[in-house]
């Protein structure tokens, strides 16, 4: 039985937190057992701000590590570097660009916010942006698109363009699908926001960090800030403590419940709480950390030529389709 088609783009970051575990890996290590699923690192969408050569590099070849550490299996799933098909998916983009309204694509909220924070460098790619990925998706005849909630407005330009194709050209794409990526941000560590990489490694559980590391980190974390002193009774609820709405994420519903009971009646104090907290994240980390370190660079980019080889297969069809749609002429 052929499975559906599923797609997911991945951002070449150097490092991963808990948060991206539960948001993002956590999501694809589960649809590759459902979908005939495509994974890829996005170096292609990062040009548009002019990362630096050597660290772009660096940063595909450790985001493949770091999902195939995570779970993500070569076996079950095809993982690739956009750019090693830059060939199909340009080729596809410009035909693409062809049946997208300018005018559409500049009203892009996404875009318009990009232009008006850094007008200095609007450049032709970032107005490309959605078409570009919607080369991503169509190129396989994608069904389904796991996405944020904040990619939503791209996928559905991605379903215009597949639906004015085959109005001119006949029925060639499908219109894909979305998957919502799992909802809910793990909260940042220094107490308000999601926990994001760019705010600094004290305010993140890393995917590399070790027990102890994690012991630290989530001992200094704020917890409940109307419990001064150990023998009042807590507020455990999302709302009312940062380390409680961790462990909504990372303990399971019995243990948590318990914490919850005994916070309330103040049979338990914060340290020993947070230590409830940080062994259970780092069951999530060490696994993590021990395959990552099995596994070398050159593991991952022979991970990346095997991906690169399987996308290329059914892509090249595709594109001979598109081509005859067309009505260019084979030579
Ligand atoms: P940056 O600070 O550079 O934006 P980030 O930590 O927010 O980095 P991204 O690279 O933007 O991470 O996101 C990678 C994936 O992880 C995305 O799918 C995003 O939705 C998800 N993600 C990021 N932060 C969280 C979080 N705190 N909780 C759940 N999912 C998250
Ligand atoms: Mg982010």
């Amino acid at each position: 039985m052929t499975r559906t088609s599923m797609i997911s783009g991945i951002r070449p970051t150097g490092e991963l937190h808990v948060g991206n575990y539960y948001g993002a890996l956590k999501g694809l290590v589960e649809a590759q057992e459902r979908y005939e699923a495509r994974y890829f690192i996005a170096d292609l969408h990062s040009l548009t701000t002019h990362p630096k050569p050597d660290q772009l590099r660096s940063y595909v070849i450790e985001t493949a590590r770091n999902y195939v550490a995570g779970g993500v299996d070569p076996q079950r799933c095809t993982l690739y570097v956009q750019s090693s098909l830059a060939a199909e998916i340009c080729e596809l983009h410009t035909y693409l660009s062809m049946v997208m309204p300018l005018g559409e694509l500049m009203r892009v909220p996404t875009f318009k916010e990009k232009a008006k924070r850094h007008p200095d460098n609007i450049n032709y790619g970032l107005v490309g942006y959605p078409v570009l990925m919607a080369a991503d998706i169509l190129l396989f005849k994608t069904e389904r698109v796991m996405v944020g909630e904040d990619q939503l407005v791209h996928l559905e330009i991605a379903r215009t363009i597949a639906r004015r194709f085959n109005q001119l050209y006949g029925d060639v794409f499908p219109e894909a699908q979305p998957i919502i990526e799992n909802a809910g941000r793990v909260p940042s560590l220094a107490g308000s926001g999601k926990m994001s990489k760019s705010d600094g490694a004290a305010t993140y559980i890393s995917l590399k960090d070790d027990g102890t590391a994690i012991g630290e980190k989530v001992r200094r974390t704020v917890s409940d800030p109307l419990r001064v002193y150990r023998e009042e009774p807590g507020h455990p609820t999302v709302e009312g403590c940062n380390v409680f709405h961790l462990h909504s994420y990372f303990t399971g519903e019995a243990e948590r419940e318990t914490i919850a009971e005994q916070c309330r009646r103040a049979e338990i104090g914060c340290v020993a709480c947070k230590g409830q907290l940080a062994a259970n994240l780092n069951a999530v980390v060490e696994p993590f950390r021990l395959r990552h370190a099995r596994l070398s660079e050159a593991d991952a980019v022979d991970v990346l030529r095997i991906g690169r080889d399987k996308a290329r297969e059914k892509a090249q069809s595709v594109i001979a389709e598109v081509r005859q749609a067309i009505g260019l002429l084979m030579v």
